[in-house]
């Protein structure tokens, strides 16, 4: 038996410009090994809810039939972290090494170094790599070696940072390095079919060629208009490449290099590179705040007592508020298991300055529901919207969910799509039904109270309480 090199997928299920897997291609080359593909089904998140599980699972099938496609496959392991490592040795003795992509935040990071400590006592080396952003989160530092607490700065020295080439893997390369061998563990490979015969949903677009022709268009048709367009939900302005990069069938990378390389409008691209850089900047975060998912990072503001009322997080989380844009997001949210940015600044602003809620029962909720939930990035999004985090939204800027509505869904048309009870009111009621007459009310076919909720809480006295309430936790 010959000489095998192992490569563990876990959130890059791709083969193009997949670090992990170069290096490992590079040594079986050198060392005249086969590759191994695995993937561990952890069985503490081996259930199909919440949504991004569906979403993942049903990608990593479609990763494992690709590969089978090209006379590989992706074999399955469960059980602890030992256990499944132990399986793989067991079925494949021969292994010189381990190549996998890094994870630095979180669980995925205790997990790996458990996997390490394991191998390294079997003399076996892990190599990992740094592979799903374009910079290290303790690369772009302050002079003084501590972390930036503000974007503006951080992505000036970001800007500035060497990003790597994305690198081609030949198909051919692969196919002939690839180890065709019976299942590791056929309980574990039966465990992963079961899980996917409870996979409901139906994505549409899932996969690295799905991915890569999604960039492709966004690139040829939306990029340019990308600075202009983002912000109103109505139009398909943002490249949706979330889920892809959630997933890791496309890589950071190779977007970056081709949305430099484009023709498209410089600032456009500008500010979508921004706006890659803003992901790096909430690793970076996560990364030396390691507790920022459960308590907010401004010390102040922990202090705060936010409701924790059922009655109005079930009206947020049914989108029936009854104010029209923030239900019209959260109902896309429940539909399509994505929501527009714009949308997730509306909806969580109103969970907690609105409603005065809790911010960590929106984030969850967002967890629960959200295909590229990015614990990184959805803890960002909350802090900043909460007014609790690094470089947050002031606490006295709070969001009028009317204006929000008037100024990015003019017409009315994201609310109308999401809200079917609403679709016969015209523009000029469309932000606020609750001012249709009586007889406008039976006209439109829409009776306040009845068909659409009357608005469950008045903005303006909200707005004084939030503040208030700010203001209190920084005296104490
Ligand atoms: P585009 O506008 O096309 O942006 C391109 C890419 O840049 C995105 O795919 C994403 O990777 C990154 N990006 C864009 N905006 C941000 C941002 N504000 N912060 C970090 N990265 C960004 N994004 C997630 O990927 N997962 C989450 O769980 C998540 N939760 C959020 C929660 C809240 C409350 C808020 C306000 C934002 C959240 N975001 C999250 C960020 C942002 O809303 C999404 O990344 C974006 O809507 C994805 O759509 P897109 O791919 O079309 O974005």
């Amino acid at each position: 038996m010959g000489k095998k090199v192992a490569v563990w997928f876990r959130s890059d299920f791709r083969l193009h410009d997949h670090t992990a897997l170069v290096h490992a291609i590079e040594m079986a080359e050198e060392i005249n090994a086969k590759i191994i593909t695995f993937f561990y089904l952890d069985p503490d998140t081996a259930t199909t809810e919440p949504a991004h599980h569906d979403y993942f699972f049903q990608t990593v099938l479609h990763f494992k039939n690709r590969l089978k496609r090209m006379g590989g496959d992706l074999y399955i392991v469960t059980g602890t972290i030992e256990e499944a490592l132990e399986s793989l040795l067991q079925a494949h003795p021969q292994i010189e090494a381990l190549f996998v992509n890094n994870d630095r935040v979180g669980s995925g990071a205790i997990r790996d170094q458990i996997a390490k400590n394991y191998l390294l006592a079997k003399s076996i080396p892990m190599y990992h790599f740094e592979d799903s952003y374009l910079t290290e989160p303790d690369q772009v530092l302050k002079k003084d070696g501590s972390p930036y607490k503000v974007f503006t700065p951080y992505y000036k020295a970001w800007v500035s940072e060497n990003k790597r080439v994305p690198k081609r893997i030949e198909e051919d390369m692969l196919r002939a390095c690839f180890l065709k061998s019976k299942p590791i563990d056929e309980k574990a490979e039966k465990k992963f079919v079961d899980l996917l015969d409870k996979c409901q949903r139906k994505w549409s677009a899932i996969g690295e060629e799905q991915a890569i022709l999604r960039l492709q268009t966004f690139i040829e048709e939306r990029l340019s208009t990308y600075s202009r367009h983002r912000d109103f939900p109505t139009m398909i302005g943002t490249s949706r490449l979330s889920p892809y990069l959630k997933t890791g069938v496309l890589s950071v990378r190779s977007i970056y290099n081709q949305v430099i390389e484009s023709e498209a409008n410089e600032h456009s691209a500008e500010t979508y590179i921004k706006e890659l850089a803003w992901r790096d900047f909430y690793r970076m975060v996560h990364y030396y705040e390691p507790k920022c998912k459960e308590e907010e990072i401004i010390p102040d503001f922990r202090k705060i007592r936010w409701s924790q009322d059922e009655e109005r997080l079930n009206a947020w989380k049914e989108g029936k508020t009854g104010y029209p844009i923030v239900d019209a997001g959260i109902r896309q949210l429940k539909m399509e298991g994505w929501m527009h940015n714009r949308l997730r600044m509306i909806t969580a602003s109103f969970l907690v300055k609105d409603y005065l809620l809790d911010w960590r029962l929106g984030e969850r909720y967002f967890e629960e529901m959200l295909i590229d939930y990015d614990p990184s990035s959805n803890v960002g999004g909350w802090q900043w919207a909460a007014s609790v985090g690094t470089d947050a939204v002031p606490y006295f800027r709070v969001f009028n969910p009317v204006i929000q509505s008037k100024r990015f869904d003019e017409s009315g048309s994201y609310i109308r799509k999401y809200i079917p009870e609403l679709k016969s009111v015209p523009e000029h009621f469309i932000h606020e039904p609750w001012k249709m007459s009586k007889e406008e009310q039976q006209k439109y076919k829409c009776v306040i109270g009845e068909h659409y909720p009357e608005p469950t809480i008045d903005h303006s006295v909200q707005r004084k309480k939030a503040i208030t309430l700010f203001k209190e936790s920084k005296d104490v």
